[in-house]
């Protein structure tokens, strides 16, 4: 097959994959769900954190970042984006190193500012992700925390930072701990959810709390006991990791707060400008129903259901995708000898770039650890050129069995291979 034949049935796939729900086998359960409590190297976490800082400017903007560090302590920050980079992009990433450079007695507050200057659409996408699974998800928590053996101890032990949720949310005398743990709940549904269970608009939204209490719920430990004996374990798992995403605008601050502060002005940055998007938009050639029905033992086995899934794999299914090389690769490939093997990503790698990367990193003998992420399909995903015919070939194998997995286990049906 020709290579963009090869790059169009990816794309198809792509697209496909993410219309349908997502697959709750244990073997395609990404680190970011099966791993949590594994705690991230410092270096990452800053760098997690810088991404999410610049990011959160734009609706859907995908930024990477490494770092290299000079024996003197100067650090150099390369930043990549997925898609064009736009004046905007730049411009947020230009203030926010403004402000990093000059730590300050307040400082925290100085960033949280800085960063509310330039953020108002990608809180607004952040939001919306959240919004998405939360009134089932608190409704189906109300029922496992009354029915499920689940139980709370002290309240100081429970949550992250319990005073400071104490005192913006104080609990009523007599309350136990887990009632007052959903209530907090329904206090982040009520904030984020109107009455008609739509996301509320922003300016309705008292932002500061949404975070604060994101940050909170998603490292509460009874977040862990629900997805150690939970059935719904991708359901439960990827609220948590929507919620820790949400949660990381708030907890990204100290985390900036303190890292710039060791770090004190000695520092400065570059975005990497020389690979911007494939310029023609790849033309798909076949609607999801082609697709699907391509094979044969999908069409037996999932006959009756087939409907039902062609139809959700069209609903967001596009005729035109532009690709590009993902930021996580563009840093990759442009690293230098002493750049920190880290890669901190705003939105997380995806599932190519997952598979590409650790093809890299086993062929190269490099040691690239990446944000966790929940590393979901993205039909933007571009083949690098510097890419192995054997690595290409492993990805458009894995990307359609994960498609078929999909419809598989969308259409209940166990067993595919
Ligand atoms: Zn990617």
């Amino acid at each position: 097959m020709s290579p963009s034949g090869t790059s169009t049935q990816l794309a198809e796939h792509l697209q496909v994959a993410k219309g349908l729900p997502p697959i709750t086998k244990r073997q395609w359960l990404p680190g970011a769900i099966t791993e949590q409590d594994i705690p991230l190297p410092e270096d990452l976490k800053l760098l997690e954190d810088l991404a999410v800082a610049v990011a959160i400017g734009g609706d859907n903007r995908d930024v990477a970042i490494t770092m290299e560090k000079a024996t003197d302590g100067v650090h150099h920050f390369t930043l990549a984006i997925k898609g064009r980079l736009s004046r905007d992009d730049e411009d947020a990433a230009r203030r926010l190193f403004e402000v990093l450079r000059m730590p300050r007695e307040d400082f925290p507050n100085q960033i949280r500012s800085v960063v509310r200057s330039y953020a108002n659409p990608g809180m607004e996408t952040a939001i919306r992700v959240v919004a998405e699974p939360l009134d089932e998800f608190v409704i189906k928590l109300d029922y496992w925390l009354e029915n499920d053996s689940i139980r709370c101890g002290n309240i100081k032990n429970e949550l992250p930072s319990s005073d400071e949720v104490l005192a913006r949310f104080p609990k009523p005398e007599g309350v136990p701990v887990k009632e007052y743990i959903a209530s907090l709940w329904n206090t982040l549904r009520a904030s984020i959810l109107d009455e008609n269970g739509s996301a509320r608009q922003l300016s309705q939204i008292n932002t500061d709390n949404v975070f604060f209490l994101a940050a909170q719920l998603s490292g509460s430990r009874v977040f862990r006991r629900l997805f150690k004996g939970n059935m719904e374990k991708q359901f439960v798992g990827s609220v948590r990791y929507k919620l820790a995403t949400l949660g990381r605008y708030w907890t990204c601050v100290s985390g900036l707060a303190h890292g710039f502060r060791l770090i004190d002005g000695r520092f400065d940055y570059s975005w990497v400008r020389e690979m911007q998007p494939l310029e023609n938009a790849l033309k798909m050639t076949r609607c999801p129903r082609d697709i699907i029905q391509s094979n044969q033992q999908i069409r037996m086995a999932c006959r009756r259901q087939l409907p039902y899934l062609i139809e959700l794999a069209t609903k967001q299914y596009k005729e035109d995708v532009a690709l590009s090389i993902h930021p996580e690769i563009q840093l990759i490939l442009n690293a230098e000898s002493d750049t920190a093997p880290y890669i901190g990503s705003s939105t997380g790698t995806c599932f190519c770039c997952k598979l590409w990367i650790d093809d890299y990193n086993k062929r190269m003998g490099a040691k690239w650890e990446m944000s966790r992420s929940l590393e979901q399909p993205d039909e933007t995903w571009g083949v690098p050129g510097q890419s192995s015919d054997d690595v290409v070939k492993i990805i458009d194998h894995e990307v359609t069995e994960m498609m078929f997995t999909a419809v598989a286990h969308g259409a209940g049906v166990l067993e595919y291979n």
